[in-house]
């Protein structure tokens, strides 16, 4: 596998006269030596499928420490990471306020199963601050957040249906790995083996900005739709910028048809603004699910709405959720520590400017070479797609074959000391911790790489 690669790109660039000079391939052996053990344990040697870097070049790189906006993997390679834990680090690796709080409360014991005063802090840190939910309650992962919020929505409507949209990502509960059939409105085929077809025949999948799918879903199961949920900011199959009005639009049409929407907001919940999406669009929802940097980089998720729609969880109601370890104190320990430092006034203009200004200059220079390249931003969320295409909304609007592309750049920036999301279907996040510096260091890398990767058009 890894010398068939080498092969194939050696052969690629054979004929090319080196850019900026040979940059060597980092030296992968602890990384690769500990992957061929974790084989041994893990299917594919992984715990979670992406990180296997089945889509990149090489052996996946195994972590060793994190610090700041650097990482560091077995073999001492050093990063500027952009991948950020997928996400939650929002403030970047081991931020010594994070690290403080969790080792405090740590010292008074790890899991109580029991209410702590932690729960209330990191709730009234989120209530307080976001207008649009007034109740909330606390999970150990995103897809168990949006699990429950899709029971929730059943429970209140009393309908079995949900509308999804390919392309969107909401963890991998059986009613929602299911993607588009063919035509306008289908029930969805299971994207994964193991998922009754039952289930996937509760979910119908429609394509992203397509209001006329939405509207012929509405009236081909007219009071069988209990919610229709999106992610708002789509950051998990590229990121698919949506229209405000095609936002503003589902929000009318569930009212329409008393179904519920829910944001899932996991990714863009506390990133686009500590609001997420909802304030970012000025919509609310009935239903938002977090995860990601609610927790600091633990694993906490949640869901929240109102007081009416929320008074249905168990024990107040009949919908039943429950969790050994939901609001465990550690994971609320570091939530809190995160989210105190969102709060401060300008942290997010600051992080939103500083990404704008970093992803225009990549952009500008993509286009001043007259790169097939695009750069897509929202907040401190980024998107490398190697298009021509102004905007891309859809799944179907990203040309698998450019991923070719990414796979290339992603080795040329490696090699450069930058790590990416294993995969050019993933977004990258800077945090609060990259300084001016770090993105010049990465602008130059990337600008370096988008030569190399076009060299031979
Ligand atoms: C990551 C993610 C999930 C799943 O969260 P996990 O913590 O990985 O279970 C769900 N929805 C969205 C939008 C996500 O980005």
């Amino acid at each position: 596998m890894f010398d068939s690669i080498k092969k194939i790109f050696s052969t690629e660039t054979e004929n090319a006269s080196p850019v900026y000079g040979d940059k060597p391939d980092i030296i992968r052996e602890k990384s690769a030596e500990l992957y061929e053990r974790a084989k041994n344990y893990f299917p594919g040697g992984v715990n979670s499928p992406v990180r296997a870097f089945k889509s990149v070049y090489g052996t996946p790189l195994f972590i060793e420490k994190g610090d700041g906006s650097r990482l560091w993997d077995a073999d001492g390679n050093e990063f500027i990471d952009f991948c950020g834990s997928w996400g939650p680090l929002i403030l970047g690796h081991n931020h010594p306020k994070i690290r403080e709080k969790v080792i405090e409360v740590m010292q008074n014991g790890m899991s109580f199963g029991a209410p702590t005063a932690l729960e209330n802090e990191l709730a009234e840190l989120i209530i307080k601050n976001n207008k649009y939910i007034e109740k909330i309650r606390f999970t150990s992962s995103g897809t168990e957040a949006v699990m429950s919020a899709i029971r929730l929505a059943r429970g209140v409507t009393k309908r079995d249906k949900i509308i999804k949209f390919e392309g969107c990502y909401h963890g991998h509960t059986d009613a929602l790995l299911v993607k588009a059939g063919s035509g306008l409105v289908t029930f969805g085929e299971t994207s994964s083996a193991g998922i009754p077809k039952a289930y996937a025949d509760e979910t119908i999948v429609v394509s992203l900005n397509d209001k006329e799918a939405v509207k012929a879903a509405f009236e081909q199961f007219k009071e069988q739709i209990a919610c229709v949920i999106i992610e708002p900011v789509p950051a998990n199959n590229g990121l698919l910028l949506q229209n405000q009005d095609f936002l503003e639009f589902l929000r009318e049409i569930c009212d329409q048809n008393c179904s519920l929407l829910i944001f899932d907001e996991v990714i863009s919940g506390f990133r686009v603004g500590f609001e997420g999406a909802a304030g970012f669009y000025n919509i609310k929802p009935d239903i938002i699910t977090y995860g990601k940097i609610i927790g600091g980089g633990l694993p906490v998720g949640a869901y929240g709405a109102s007081n009416g729609i929320m008074s249905n969880i168990s024990p107040e109601g009949g919908v039943y959720q429950a969790g050994t370890l939901s609001g465990n104190p550690v994971a609320m320990a570091a939530g809190i520590a995160q989210l105190t430092e969102l709060l401060k006034s300008g942290f997010y203009k600051e992080m939103n400017q500083k990404t704008l200004e970093f992803t225009d200059s990549i952009q500008r220079y993509a286009t001043s070479k007259s790169y097939k390249f695009k750069v897509f931003q929202i907040g401190s969320i980024f998107w490398f797609a190697f298009t021509e295409k102004e905007k891309i909304q859809t799944s179907e609007d990203i040309d698998a074959s450019s991923m070719e592309k990414f796979k290339m750049m992603h080795r040329e920036l490696l090699n450069r000391g930058i790590y990416l999301g294993p995969s050019g279907y993933e977004v990258g996040f800077v945090s609060a911790a990259h300084s001016k510096i770090d993105l010049e260091k990465a602008k130059r890398a990337i600008f370096e790489s988008l030569d190399i990767v076009f060299k031979n058009r």
